[in-house]
């Protein structure tokens, strides 16, 4: 066996001495570990944040799901791994391309590298749509496990490395949208820790409580209570716990309740015409039902008649944008892959998201809720949080600038000092 560690876009890292958990809070804005701190709700957090290490750092943008959770798992920007929305357009076919197959992907992570040398891994995902490409090239020889809660009474040892995941848990099967589905998550990952003693654990979980309750509100104080339980229990098994998110989250609404939004599709077809461009809402996925599919980062693409400079002198000056950039600049800027941005990037400002058209966006599962939602700049800062101190030369990097979220594997198994 190698125990000489990997190495990965341009980092080298050294072979796991005890379990290395990386947790990704889906939507776990750095404002619900504030509060919760304050609150006393958090108390194994806390405590962490005091003996170990803590910082707010940045995840890429735009601030959605599968590309941060690419981001952690590969340590490379979106430019390195392909993967820069949940959604594209495919410009060779004039296609809507859902960015979840394994293809796309055009890294390996850090977790199929240790696999493959040798090492037990465990990737579980709260919904199946990033299992396969968290697991892409994967060894499950060994017993390394990839499956997701979602689909946990699907799995076969042959694609996931386990053969019942729900009896795993004793927990029945977490509906799609509940808090449930991220503590099965949790669960899965300790009774693994305990059964298999893997190396690394890469554990991803869902935003559907942040999209719908504030910092504070009961909701989000319970599963912030059921979060840290379960984070407790992984440090009392001795392994290195380090704690991030894929995005933050904001509210866009209105006083009144009703929800900022800019309806983009319908503006440029006013301006312009129908047919002359397409507004891609990369926060797309079939999950849409607490947010709508409105996010703060769209991307605009120009067909026949127009051009970018048209699209960027018309949505500059609406109100509620934040940023207007072209296709070069948003990739040169955000370190996304060229080939896959659109003409124009619009991105909203924190109290405000951007739709399509008004017509093709569902927000009846709202349910009276206040829209909560992410993607934009506003929404790229996320907790980067270790049970344990760092070494000294990672303490020195941590206080230079601003840390990044796709650093955390980094600093959880080369950065944690075992003395400590
Ligand atoms: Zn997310």
């Amino acid at each position: 066996m190698d125990r000489a560690g990997i190495e990965l876009n341009g980092v080298r890292y050294r072979w796991p001495s005890r379990p290395v958990v990386v947790v990704c809070i889906d939507g776990g804005d750095p404002a619900y570990f504030e509060r919760g701190v304050r609150d006393g709700i958090v108390p194994s957090v806390a405590r962490f944040m005091t003996t170990g290490f803590s910082a707010v750092a940045l995840g890429d943008v735009p601030s959605f799901t599968c590309p941060n959770n690419m981001s952690i798992t590969t340590g490379s920007p979106p430019s390195v791994h392909g993967i820069s929305g949940n959604f594209y357009l495919d410009r060779d076919t004039g296609e809507a391309v859902v960015m979840t197959g394994p293809e796309l992907l055009r890294s390996r992570t850090i977790m199929a590298e240790f696999s493959r040398h040798g090492a037990r891994v465990v990737s579980i995902t709260a919904k199946d749509k990033l299992r396969r490409q968290l697991g892409k090239d994967m060894d499950l020889g060994r017993g390394s496990v990839n499956f997701s809660a979602e689909c946990a009474d699907q799995c076969t040892p042959e694609e996931t490395g386990i053969e019942d995941a729900v009896a795993l848990t004793g927990m029945p099967l977490p509906d799609v949208y509940s808090p449930e589905l991220s503590l099965f998550v949790l669960e899965a990952g300790i009774r693994l820790l305990e059964q298999r003693q893997p190396d690394l654990l890469y554990l991803s979980l869902t935003d559907y409580v942040q999209h719908k309750y504030a910092p504070g509100e009961s909701e989000a104080n319970r599963y912030y209570r059921d979060l840290d339980e379960k984070f407790g229990r992984l440090d009392a098994l001795g392994a290195v716990v380090a704690l991030t998110a894929d995005h933050g989250m904001n509210d866009k609404s209105d006083a009144d309740g009703s929800p900022r939004v800019i309806w983009l599709q319908d503006i440029l077809d006013a301006r312009f015409g129908k047919g002359t461009s397409t507004v891609i809402c990369p926060i797309t996925d079939r999950f849409v039902a607490h947010h709508g599919a409105l996010g703060g980062f769209v991307r605009v693409y120009c067909h026949r008649g127009i051009g970018p400079e048209d699209v960027i002198r018309v949505t500059r000056s609406l109100s509620g944008v934040e940023a207007v950039y072209d296709q070069a600049s948003a990739a040169r800027l955000f370190d996304l892959p060229l080939d896959r941005e659109g003409d124009v990037v619009v991105i909203g400002r924190a109290d405000t998201v951007i739709g399509a058209a008004a017509a093709d966006h569902d927000l009846s599962g709202l349910k009276g809720h206040r829209l909560r939602s992410h993607g934009g700049v506003s929404e790229r800062e996320v907790p980067f949080i270790l049970n344990r101190p760092l070494r000294a030369e990672y303490l020195a990097r941590a206080a230079v600038g601003r840390l990044k979220s796709s650093c955390i594997f980094d600093f959880a198994i080369n950065g944690v000092d075992e003395a400590g």
